[in-house]
């Protein structure tokens, strides 16, 4: 059996992000995606209505249901929903040291709406951080996370807090022209990467890339690689990306 990626993430009922993101992304990088659900939003690719999250217990149990039974080589997270969910994530990668871990540390839908309290978020993140392979922060996630304005001393302070690596995402920055990510591992700068700027505003490119990322690791490719196909893969999928009847956020076409 391909080697599986277990994503504890939110369903989006438009199926541009959360878990139908991450189940056709790894699909897509050739890995296999268990999930286990932590919230169901209720959105559409304007704006999120609201969302109930999953107790611990039932997200728990999820992801203990495939342990031992699927070949589980890695986890990626993405929408966590609440602080018991987060705390609850951490207790399962300690239990299970030998899985590779990407942290998507998501906030707030692409929309702009709350996917959780973000202040309380924040502060929970901070158990997770240490046990991750590789951070994916947009840099308003990243200076939400460490209260940083400036980039360079942000991503720094995430390594201060125990990162291992990060893929600082500059989507969010003023470039009209171009998007630049920066890979760090262990506070250097090992690679960075520009790519033209797409028109318009996507819905779940964030938890593709992550989770991409984490179907090639779990295949066993070098980080740096894995990121690089990552990064290929979005750019087509968000090129070919396919517009909602009311013109809300496009969809990525990832088949
Ligand atoms: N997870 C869920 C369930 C979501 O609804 C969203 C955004 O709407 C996200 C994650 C983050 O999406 P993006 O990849 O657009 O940042």
């Amino acid at each position: 059996m391909r080697p599986t990626v277990l994503c504890f993430s939110g369903l989006d009922p438009s199926g541009g992000a959360g878990l139908q993101a991450d189940i056709e992304a790894i699909g897509q990088s050739g890995a296999h995606a268990a999930i286990a659900c932590t919230a169901l939003t209720i959105q559409n690719s304007q704006q999120v209505f609201g969302f109930e999250a999953t107790s611990k217990q039932l997200l728990l149990a999820q992801a203990n249901a495939v342990v031992g039974d699927l070949p589980i080589k890695a986890v990626k997270s993405g929408m966590l929903g609440t602080t018991d969910n987060i705390a609850a994530l951490a207790d399962f990668l300690r239990e299970h040291p030998d899985y590779l871990y990407v942290l998507d540390p998501v906030l707030v839908a692409n929309s702009g709406g709350s996917l959780g309290n973000q202040e309380t978020l924040v502060k929970a993140f901070v158990e997770l951080i240490p046990l991750a392979t590789v951070i994916t922060p947009n840099t308003v996630e990243l200076r939400a996370l460490t209260g940083e304005d400036n980039i360079e001393q942000a991503t720094q302070k995430l390594f201060e807090m125990g990162a291992q690596a990060v893929l600082v995402k500059g989507g969010h920055e003023d470039t009209p022209d171009y998007i630049r990510n920066a890979l760090y591992v262990n506070g250097e700068m090992i690679t960075e990467s520009k790519c033209p700027r797409l028109a318009g505003e996507y819905h779940g490119s964030g938890c593709s890339l992550a989770s991409f990322i984490a179907g090639r690791l779990a295949l066993g490719d070098q980080l740096k690689i894995a990121v690089q196909h990552a990064e290929t893969w979005l750019f087509g999928v968000l090129k070919n990306a396919e517009t909602p009847i009311e013109g809300g956020q496009k969809i990525p076409k990832r088949f």
